[in-house]
């Protein structure tokens, strides 16, 4: 049997650039994902707020994928008026999609790295698989929580039509060394991030004075 996989791809994406965009679609193509949806986070729990407004992000996120008919927009942590909990996005997915539908939580080593300090983190492997991939200037944890999970829970990629969550899985598409810091340093020093971005959300960014 083949099972629906639906794919999830969290982050401030303050701004979306072509690292997250070529990471999402790369995933959906080499994990045969059924869907791949970018989840822009309201309110990070674990880092500072983000620069550009929750409707600013998500409009960046809009114009990126209106050409692109692989990756979705899924809103549903803007909508909440409380800080974006994974655990609770799984929960809410899981009630909607139903229990046969295998949910793919995707995230670089960085994020990894750090989720044990996350809301309920030992409850999210039993609501999704997570897929882990590599991140330029980052390794994967050699000890402490994350390094037990990986441990515990490592398995290769035919869990994630296998089973419908409960697999960690290494993945290593192509990596563009491109970060939001990056991105939002560069424009603050009155430099160029054409090029980094779609040509588009550059468009937006200097419309909206984003980022000086
Ligand atoms: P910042 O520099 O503000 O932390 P970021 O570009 O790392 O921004 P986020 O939007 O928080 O972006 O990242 C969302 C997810 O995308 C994280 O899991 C992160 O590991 C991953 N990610 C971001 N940029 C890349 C990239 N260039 N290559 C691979 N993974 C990336």
């Amino acid at each position: 049997m083949k099972r629906k996989k639906i794919g999830l791809f969290g982050g401030t994406f303050d701004p979306i650039h072509i690292g997250h965009l070529r990471l999402a679609l790369e995933l959906k193509q080499q994990l045969e994902l059924d869907e791949m949806r970018l989840l822009p986070c309201h309110k990070p729990p674990h880092r500072e707020a983000p620069q550009a407004s929750s409707e600013q992000r998500a409009e960046m996120l809009r114009i990126a994928l209106q050409d692109c008919s692989e990756l979705q927009l899924d809103e549903r942590e803007l909508q909440r008026d409380r800080p974006s909990y994974t655990y609770d996005t799984l929960l809410e997915l899981r009630a909607e999609l139903g229990g046969e539908v295998s949910l793919v939580l995707c995230m670089g080593e960085d994020a990894f790295a750090g989720i044990s300090s996350w809301y309920c983190w030992q409850e999210l492997i039993h609501l999704a698989h997570i897929v882990v991939v590599a991140r330029t200037g980052w390794s994967l944890p050699q000890n402490g929580d994350a390094a037990n999970l990986l441990k515990a829970y490592q398995c290769d990629v035919n869990s994630l039509n296998d089973e419908v969550s409960g697999s960690i899985v290494l993945q290593a598409p192509r990596l563009l060394p491109v970060s939001g810091t990056e991105i939002r340093q560069q424009i603050h020093a009155g430099e160029s991030a054409q090029f980094l971005v779609p040509d588009r959300v550059w468009q937006y960014i200097r419309e909206q004075n984003l980022y000086r």
